[in-house]
């Protein structure tokens, strides 16, 4: 999507060689119009889709789930929350994710009322880098034996290797913007 490539280069901030920052427009203000825009384009890339609930993970992707729903008639938006409660029962779904930018393991998780077995699950987030987050969701969902309908990304840094994680479960993987690499402050598309 041209469109967000421009606001990239135009907003974005590099952030070493691994991380780029869109504050101004996803991670801590929301370009609603323009969020707007990314919603119907990721929708149009699961044009067809049966698509029973959209699954994303708090907080960045929620915005871009929400946006995105319309164009499936409204499905419900489920977010994996990050904080595990203090009582891990079997009420919930739970999977972990490595940040390899933190360093950490986190853990997410999502009640057992909120995914059914047979829904068709589609994933979406702001961004792809190593493929963790995705990975977990995806795993959440075969805890709930659904399906997963397709992996819908704003923006997929394709140097981190997510997509072919993805890819090797026989998932479908789209994004709207692929950053080939991160130099001198610079950001390079595919
Ligand atoms: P992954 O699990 O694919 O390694 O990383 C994806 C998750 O980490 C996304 O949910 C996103 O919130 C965060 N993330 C990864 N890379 C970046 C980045 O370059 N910028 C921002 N803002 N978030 C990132």
């Amino acid at each position: 999507m041209e469109k967000l490539k421009h606001k990239i280069l135009k907003e974005g901030k590099a952030i070493g060689t691994q991380i780029i920052k869109v504050d101004g427009f996803v991670n801590h203000q929301i370009d609603v119009k323009f969020m707007e825009e990314l919603g119907e384009a990721l929708a149009q890339r699961f044009a067809g889709e049966k698509v029973d609930k959209i699954l994303t993970v708090e907080s960045s992707g929620i915005a871009i789930a929400c946006l995105t729903a319309p164009h499936f008639g409204y499905p419900p938006v489920v977010f994996a929350k990050k904080s595990v409660p203090n009582t891990l029962s079997e009420e919930f779904y739970h999977s972990e994710a490595k940040s390899f930018t933190k360093g950490t393991t986190s853990h997410i998780v999502v009640s057992r009322s909120f995914l059914s077995p047979g829904d068709r699950v589609l994933i979406l987030d702001d961004f792809l880098a190593h493929g963790q987050a995705s990975l977990a969701l995806v795993r959440i969902i075969e805890q709930a034996q659904a399906h997963v309908a397709g992996v819908g990304i704003a923006i997929e840094k394709a140097f981190q290797g997510g997509r072919r994680k993805l890819e090797q479960e026989g998932l479908k993987v789209e994004s709207l913007a692929i950053i080939d690499k991160i130099q001198d402050g610079k950001v390079f598309f595919g």
